[in-house]
């Protein structure tokens, strides 16, 4: 029997009342996992009563008894670690070392939030004229969601939600439709800590979901990360209904090889980045810029690199890449690579229609590489989001830093070289928020700030660390005068 995932809404689960549901499945097998509701407004407005409800207490409960819950948290997730890498691997398709890679992610951000008696503090000036005193503090801003894509099903709500009720904020989850199931066990394990109920609500659902949650008057704070379209959208409507929002957008990472870059240590880094996790990562390095005699090097190592790796069920741990997520999404990378074809690019390695045995009906295509693309092409410009790298050749750096920026997104870029004069220019004139030097997914730790700039974000405060706090906080500053 197929399960019928619930609503977690005010410490309990209730089934949803929506009319609609979506298949879960699983992209390796195409078997259905479970169904998932497309959860209705009314349950939207439950949540958010709910969370609404809980934040009189929670704020009023001291930080430091608030972060108990996440000590608690940090436990269960570490005890649960190889169950949740597993589910994750199931409806999101990337390899067990991958999916255990963003569990670890998701906890470091927990441990970061227990800092936050420290990180929400604010600060004070004495006698700023005779006898007055002026203080700033950090309050929490009342009800949080988090609207999330489906490529980091465990990592991703990690970015706000540690941080928002650390803050003394209540909180919303909209999972991705496609993959719900790890959050389902991410709740059940947060409801083991005995967080007072309604601190953190668990809705289900899909577009009309979200938009009930962006018009919901109670909801303060909207953390958005998904497609440039959609973080597009989210961020006018959050903003047109006056609450605060952060959305992180898409993606298309440039990476720069220099001539003097190490070749064997490059390619490796550069076929994990660009087919890792599929290439489903917003931060997968998408367009390899090769400068000088690198255009040589790099292209024969990268070549053989590709069809050296080995594609499967990631629940396998031999397995170096799984699926994509959809057939959907299988066709529309397809279609894609065709197009850059019919651009006039050539496909070096082509990794379309692969027969994975005994998965027959999963969504693989293996690493594709097209070389020589349109530098001003529809290829050069669009996310793919799929295992495919594309090549192109540049004369000099200053070409190749130009070419990055004249690019709509700014995620990340990098570069590869053992000049440090041309990793400073890099580092200074590159156009991206997130940049790596001789790295090839510079995804930063859970204590800085995930930087991106351009199309690939909107907003000015970003998830993780200390910009989360800002986020889920608002300032206050008092002026004092007592007569003595
Ligand atoms: P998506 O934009 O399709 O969906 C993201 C979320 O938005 C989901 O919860 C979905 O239910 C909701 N949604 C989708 N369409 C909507 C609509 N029209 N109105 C309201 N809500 C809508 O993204 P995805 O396919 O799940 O994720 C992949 C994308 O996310 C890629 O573009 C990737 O680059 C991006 N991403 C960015 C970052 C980052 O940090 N910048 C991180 C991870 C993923």
């Amino acid at each position: 029997m197929t399960i019928v995932l619930k609503n977690f809404i005010n410490g309990e689960w209730s089934r949803s009342r929506a009319t609609e549901y979506l298949n879960v499945v699983n992209p390796a097998t195409a078997k259905v996992l479970a169904k998932v509701p497309l959860s209705t407004a009314e349950e939207v407005d439950q949540a958010a009563q709910a969370a609404a409800a809980a934040f009189v207490n929670w704020r009023r409960t001291p930080a430091g008894d608030r972060i108990q819950y996440l000590f608690k948290l940090k436990t269960l997730l570490e005890e649960n670690l190889e169950d949740l890498a597993g589910t994750i691997t199931q409806e999101c398709g990337k390899t067990l070392a991958e999916s255990r890679g963003e569990m670890r992610r998701a906890i470091e951000n927990v441990e970061v939030a227990c800092g936050i008696p420290v990180l929400m503090q604010g600060y004070n000036s004495e006698d700023i004229a005779r006898g007055i005193d002026e203080f700033m503090i950090r309050q929490p801003v009342g009800v949080a969601a988090a609207i999330c894509p489906f490529n980091f099903p465990g990592m991703i709500p990690f970015w706000f939600m540690p941080y928002a009720i650390a803050c003394g904020n209540t909180y919303l989850i909209k999972p991705s439709e496609k993959v719900p199931l790890t959050m389902q066990k991410i709740m059940h394990l947060l409801d083991q800590t005995g967080l007072p109920k309604g601190v953190v609500n668990l809705v289900n659902g899909a577009r009309e979901t979200v938009d009930a949650i962006l018009d919901h008057p109670l909801i303060r704070a909207i953390s958005f990360v998904g497609s440039t379209p959609v973080a597009r959208y989210i961020y006018s409507r959050a903003a047109t209904n006056g609450k605060r929002a952060q959305c992180q957008g898409g993606a298309k990472n440039p990476v720069i090889v220099l001539p003097d870059a190490d070749i064997p240590m490059t390619t490796r880094i550069m076929a994990d980045s660009a087919f890792g996790c599929a290439g489903q990562r917003c931060l997968a390095a998408s367009v390899a810029i090769t400068v000088g005699e690198a255009r040589k090097t790099f292209t024969e190592a990268i070549a053989e690199t590709a069809q050296s790796r080995i594609v499967g069920y990631g629940l396998d741990e031999q397995v170096q890449m799984g699926p994509v997520i959809t057939a959907e999404s299988l066709s529309r990378i397809e279609g894609l690579i065709q197009k850059g074809a019919e651009e006039g690019a050539n496909i070096l390695v082509d990794g379309r229609y692969p027969h994975i045995s005994g998965y027959e009906q999963g969504y693989f295509i293996r690493p594709t590489i097209l070389q020589n693309i349109d530098p001003t092409g529809e290829i050069a410009r669009t996310e793919i989001f799929g295992p495919v790298l594309s090549l192109v050749h540049l004369e000099t750096i200053d070409d190749a830093i130009a070419l990055i920026n004249r690019g709509p997104y700014g995620n990340m870029a990098c570069l590869f070289t053992s000049s440090g004069a041309a990793a400073r220019k890099f580092r200074y004139e590159a156009e991206a928020g997130n940049l790596g030097i001789n790295i090839g997914v510079a995804a930063p730790m859970a204590f800085f700030p995930f930087s991106g700039w351009k199309d690939s974000f909107f907003g000015d405060l970003h998830a993780q660390g200390q910009q989360a706090v800002e986020f889920f906080t608002q300032t206050k500053v008092v002026v004092e005068r007592w007569q003595e």
